[in-house]
């Protein structure tokens, strides 16, 4: 299984991509996680990306770009992955639809979680305060992410509905049915062996 996750911060990505993981026994790649790890790890990459990290902008493309093949690839190999992340824009959707493309990698669906601005700012707000808070968690930062959400991610939502693969699931009801729900929806699709 191949799967893309779009959501908006806090609507419960990296939970649901931890779950599909283990439902399909499948490599978890976040995109977020992954540079974090580098920042922490004072790599090249990491100080180029934390002033981004830092104020919920995007991560200027190119630098994604190596990091994200480079799971990708290791992870088809070992049988699929939910790639939760990326992309974030229209150039990335292009840079992932032309990646999969070169190294024979079919898309089996994209995971919209749909969840209301309200609950959004609620949820980010009470992981900001709780044990896994994050730097990005604060009101301000929250804000911008929601913002550059909408502008930069949200056309995507069409983009991959025009190519058939979108799954939108309403993410807002517990955390087994949003599951329970992708899975129905992806067995209901012709999916590869
Ligand atoms: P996340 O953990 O998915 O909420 O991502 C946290 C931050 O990592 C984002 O606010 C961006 O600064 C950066 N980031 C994660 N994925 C991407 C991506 N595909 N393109 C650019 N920046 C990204």
């Amino acid at each position: 299984m191949r799967l893309l996750l779009l959501a908006p911060p806090g609507a419960g990505k990296g939970t649901q991509a931890r779950r599909l993981a283990q439902y399909y026994g499948i490599e978890d790649i976040s995109t977020g996680a992954l540079l974090r790890r580098e920042v922490a790890g004072g790599t090249a990459l990491g100080r180029e990306a934390t002033r981004y990290l830092d104020c919920g902008d995007l991560v200027p493309d190119e630098l994604m770009l190596d990091m994200v093949v480079e799971a990708v690839t290791e992870a088809d190999r070992k049988g699929g992955f939910v790639l939760d992340g990326y992309p974030r824009n229209l150039a990335q959707a292009e840079a992932a639809q032309q990646l999969a493309r070169t190294h024979g990698i079919g898309i089996d669906g994209v995971v919209l979680l749909e969840v209301g601005q309200d609950e959004l700012r609620r949820r980010l707000l009470r992981r900001g305060a709780g044990a896994e808070s994050r730097s990005d968690d604060n009101i301000e930062t929250i804000r911008h992410r929601l913002e550059v959400f909408e502008s930069e991610t949200r056309p995507l939502v069409a983009y991959f509905a025009a190519r058939d693969l979108l799954i939108a699931v309403d993410g807002e009801q517990p955390v087994e049915q949003v599951t329970e729900d992708i899975v129905d929806r992806l067995a209901g699709r012709a999916v590869r062996p």
